[in-house]
């Protein structure tokens, strides 16, 4: 069993709703959450000007690998409707695997740890959350990567 962190975004429609479903459709799918942040208001960082955002971060247990959880995320991305209009704009819902075990790897298709979740206070805050110790470490991580 590895266990992973997954940061969860929405700025449309109902936005609460789809983090909850998106929460629910991680479990049903193979990702068993183990921990869950609170869910706060976020203000947009890059991309036009667009609504804030809800945001959450939850940890994870899984056998799925990464490519697999990946394809998972995905999966409920397009599920819950998301379109990718314009680069970084809004979205019903967005996944991104931020941790996995202790993994780094640098591929086109998965960056672990998650390249820009270090300057993310809408990552980091809700991490420090559900799990105050993991910073430190992951930090570690990234500097071997680079
Ligand atoms: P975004 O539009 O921000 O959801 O970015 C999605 C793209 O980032 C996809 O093409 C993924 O293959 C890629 N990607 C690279 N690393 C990650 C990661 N750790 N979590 C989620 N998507 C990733």
């Amino acid at each position: 069993m590895s266990i992973a962190y997954i940061g969860l975004g929405s700025n449309l429609g109902d936005r609460a709703c789809y983090i909850r479903n998106a929460v629910a459709l991680l479990e049903q799918g193979g990702a068993s959450v183990l921990k869950m942040s609170a869910v706060t208001e976020t203000d947009p960082v890059g991309g036009p000007p667009q609504h804030k955002f809800l945001n959450a971060v939850v940890k994870v247990a899984t056998r799925l690998s990464p490519v697999e959880l990946l394809d998972h995320c995905q999966a409920i991305e397009q599920k819950l409707g998301r379109v990718r209009t314009v680069a970084n704009g809004p979205r019903t819902i967005d996944l991104d695997i931020l941790l996995y075990d202790h993994l780094a790897m640098d591929t086109p298709q998965l960056k672990i740890p998650h390249p820009r979740m270090f300057e993310r206070a809408f990552v980091l805050e809700p991490l420090k959350e559900i799990e105050p110790d993991l910073l430190e470490e992951s930090l570690n991580a990234r500097r071997k990567i680079r």
